[in-house]
């Protein structure tokens, strides 16, 4: 997969180098790419922003870099179109399906907003030139795109065949069966006066399915009740 970020902060994306996606890229699995959006302006002061149109608070990132940036970055015919995401407070919310949707994908562009945000011609442009998503990270407003499409990159990224060593692991996570996960475990038996549930040491592998489930449909039903009921509002 391709991945392309506009940025007007591109540093922001170094960790990016690191970890699981730091080695996919090594490998090969993962070509991502993070461009200074500036590098699309031409006046002496690298202009992106300007006042908004009809007065109000804040400035909004002019049109023009942007559509030659995406005029440069946007695959052309017959390469499949480049799916084109916007990180936006106001866009459809990202989940673990989105994240598996967007995975199978030849080439992602994150297009990341500052200030009050993108000038809107922006998004009726690039859907002329690629598949447009308005992607938000949840019910809250940041100060720009970066962390978000970091924290779409990483997730999209790790269900990229090879990204993750034992495909069984991203399986079992939670939101891949519409429930959280059930609790871990690891060595010592006991920790501090605590055990781990004997259960997990039975080595009953039918009874440890069972725990597990029941674990999964208690926990999502206190912790997150709305996924049960199929209204994640
Ligand atoms: N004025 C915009 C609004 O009210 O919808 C918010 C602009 S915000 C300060 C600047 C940029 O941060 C946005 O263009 C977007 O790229 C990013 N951003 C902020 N909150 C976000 C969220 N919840 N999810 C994804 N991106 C977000």
């Amino acid at each position: 997969m391709r991945i392309d970020v506009l940025s007007i902060f591109p540093s922001y994306f170094d960790g990016l180098a690191l970890s699981l996606l730091g080695k996919a890229q090594s490998a090969g699995i993962l070509d991502l790419s993070v461009r200074d959006l500036r590098e699309w302006t031409f006046d002496r002061h690298r202009t992106v922003d300007d006042t908004p149109y009809g007065g109000g608070a804040g400035m909004v990132m002019k049109p023009e870099p942007w559509g030659l940036a995406l005029d440069e970055l946007a695959s052309r015919p017959p390469a499949p179109p480049s799916t084109i995401i916007f990180p936006s407070p106001a866009g459809e919310v990202f989940t673990q399906a989105t994240a598996r949707e967007l995975s199978t994908r030849e080439h992602l562009i994150f297009g990341c907003g500052r200030y009050e945000g993108i000038d809107e011609r922006v998004f009726e442009y690039a859907s002329s030139v690629g598949e447009v998503r308005l992607i938000s990270l949840g019910d809250y407003v940041l100060n720009g795109g970066e962390v978000a499409t970091m924290a779409m990159i990483e997730a999209i990224g790790r269900l990229i065949p090879g990204v993750v060593g034992n495909p069984e692991s991203l399986v079992e996570e939670s939101h891949e069966d519409g429930l959280l996960e059930y609790p871990s475990y690891t060595k010592p038996s006991v920790w501090r006066e605590r055990g781990v549930p004997d259960v997990l040491l039975s080595g009953n592998h039918g009874a440890i399915a069972t725990w597990r489930r029941e674990q999964q449909i208690e926990r999502t039903r206190s912790r997150r009740p709305d996924l049960l009921s199929g209204d994640e509002s």
